[in-house]
């Protein structure tokens, strides 16, 4: 009984708007997309030259009899939608089921398929079937793509070179099998193993197999859940920053999207943990009601639309939050990020192969720690926070060195006052009725015509802190009195800078981020800087605060505060252990 139908006519002309095959990856999703459709468990991908040269998919499917083989390649073939409203839903994967007409009209393909006894070959050139026989074959589906855009030059234009496209081919796979943890993936270029899953069921262990071991025992597991969401997964310790958002792995029903809203909601959560421009890794899937999605805004389906966005960005925000504040975070001084760094810096295939090899290496050589092995080390943060430091003494004025029972601590004194002071602000901005203080002599600034029009549009910012604003004659304000945060010789200095916030924020006045940046800048400016010598009562005054906040690990712009020599560490590098 054959399991493909013709759709009708209204619902092609939908689907061919989102027609979408511009390069390699493309090709290997649309494909690797069907052999999930048909059950695969165990999914190849082999490429030449990263897939400029061939393509090809092997699964272990159901495959297909002779009838759907050959209709496959049909236009408005699918075996996937059978009426106009099973476009809206995303249960099944590749919808487009036509893709395989449009690859098939633009290369060279040779599909071998067997769901039963007899095996059918078909070869098809240029959308020209030439050849439909009989074969022997083992059940499932193998295809092969060769000579992609032959026919169209200018399309062929738009291949990138083999580097460019093995990469995009490598993430695509990556993800999908970081989606797919119940499936054992394989991607191999010019016969050299790239990704390499085992199809464990396990998203710890295929985190490991993806990113390595140093990644895989620095997650911390997620799991929450809203009336229409839940959330479950892994986020990476602040400690394995990546320079950009590749590695933002998010599924809505074990489905790849991407969407900016949930980007920022999982960026946001990092806030002060890390560095502007540093992207932590995260591996999250959303289960909900498919009918609260909609793929279909971007013919690649990867970009979604949701209804109850904000409660599921909330529920991420806060899940993620969470996980951090739950959790000690303190850097080790010595960490081995080597076999970390490769794999985001390669370009050239030969490189990545390289790295491929070390990822095999890792394989063999560490026996993947059963996966809840990460999380037993993880102290609780609460436990943490009961810890005491010991100052011992100050490095060049700059750096304290502090120890207890676990080891040796070194402690960047700015880093480590401005977060006390940034937690302290920002608890303050909280409060109902600010506390302020009048000040002695008022302070009188001038300003352009414009800024004073930009400041006294936002100045209510300011009132609702506890600042006394008023009018002075022209393009003047005075200023009568400040909340009592800012202490008493940071007034002159800090007052201005904070009138020139409020008019750099200027038109598109977003209140959120106007406080996170006064916050920031006064608790700078307001902390011990490097060279100031302290007393061991300082430091120990200034260690116990910062023991109780709650990210005593990075100052408000991410900078580390503190860092740890376990005392194995300190025994291995004296010798004293090997
Ligand atoms: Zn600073
Ligand atoms: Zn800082």
């Amino acid at each position: 009984m054959s399991k493909i139908r013709v759709m009708s006519e209204n619902l092609a002309n939908k689907i061919a708007a989102g027609e979408v095959v511009e390069k390699c990856a493309s090709v290997v999703k649309e494909l690797v997309e069907n052999s999930i459709d048909a059950g695969a468990t165990n999914i190849k991908i082999n490429l030449i030259d990263g897939g400029l040269t061939s393509i090809s998919i092997i699964d272990n499917g159901s495959g297909m009899d002779k009838e759907d083989a050959t209709l496959a390649f049909a236009r408005h073939a699918t075996s996937k939608i059978y009426k106009d409203d099973d476009l809206f839903f995303i249960e099944t994967l590749g919808f487009r089921g036509e893709a395989l007409a449009s690859i098939a009209s633009v290369a060279e393909v040779n599909l071998e398929t067997c769901n039963a006894d007899i095996g059918t070959h078909v070869h098809i050139k240029g959308g020209i079937m030439d050849v439909v026989e009989p074969t022997s074959a083992r059940i499932g589906t193998s295809i092969t793509i060769t000579n992609l855009f032959y026919n169209t030059p200018a399309r062929l234009k738009y291949l990138k070179s083999e580097a460019t496209e093995l990469n995009n081919c490598v993430r695509f796979i990556e993800k999908l099998a970081l989606s797919k943890p119940e499936i054992t993936f394989t991607l191999t270029n010019n016969d050299r193993i790239v990704v390499k899953t085992s199809g464990s069921n396990n998203l710890l262990k295929t985190i490991h197999e993806i990113y390595g071991l140093n990644v895989s025992s620095n997650m911390l597991e997620i799991k929450a859940s809203s009336d229409d969401f839940e959330v479950t997964g892994f986020v990476g310790k602040p400690g394995i920053l990546k320079k950009n958002r590749n590695h933002f792995n998010t599924f809505v029903n074990d489905r790849i999207v991407r969407n900016n809203e949930i980007n920022k909601a999982i960026n946001d959560a990092y806030n002060t943990y890390k560095h502007e421009g540093f992207y932590p890794i995260v591996v999250i899937n959303i289960e909900t009601d498919p009918t609260l999605v909609d793929v279909n805004i971007h013919p690649t389906k990867q970009d979604i639309k949701m209804s109850k966005m904000e409660e599921l960005t909330t529920l991420l925000y806060k899940t993620i939050k969470e996980a951090l504040y739950n959790n000690l975070l303190i850097p080790n001084a010595l960490v081995d990020e080597s076999l970390n760094e490769v794999k985001d810096n390669f370009i050239a295939p030969e490189v990545y192969d390289k790295d491929a090899s070390v990822t095999e290496v890792i394989q063999t050589t560490l026996d993947f720690a059963e996966p809840q092995e990460p999380e037993e080390t993880q102290v609780k943060n609460e436990t943490f926070k009961r810890l005491k430091l010991y100052p011992i003494g100050q490095v060049h004025g700059t750096y304290i060195i502090a120890e207890n029972e676990d080891g040796m601590f070194i402690l960047d004194q700015h880093a480590a006052h401005e977060r006390v002071n940034y937690e302290m602000i920002t608890k303050k901005f909280k409060e109902e009725t600010p506390s302020y203080t009048d000040m002695l002599v008022p302070l009188s600034i001038e300003l352009s015509a414009s800024d004073y029009e930009t400041f006294m549009a936002n100045k209510n910012v300011l009132e609702d802190l506890g600042f006394k604003i008023e009018e002075f004659g022209i393009n003047t304000i005075i200023i009568k009195s400040h909340p009592t945060w800012i202490a008493k010789n940071f007034e002159g200095d800090n007052l201005r800078t904070i009138v020139d916030l409020v008019i750099n924020n200027g038109k598109n006045f977003n209140k959120e981020r106007f406080l996170d940046s006064l916050a920031k800048m006064v608790s700078c400016k307001m902390s011990i800087k490097a060279n100031e010598h302290l007393s061991l009562v300082q430091m120990e005054n200034l260690l116990d605060d910062l023991m109780k906040c709650d990210n005593p690990y990075n100052c408000c712009h991410g900078r580390p505060s503190i860092m740890k020599f376990t005392n194995y560490e300190l025994e291995k590098m004296f010798k004293r252990v090997m």
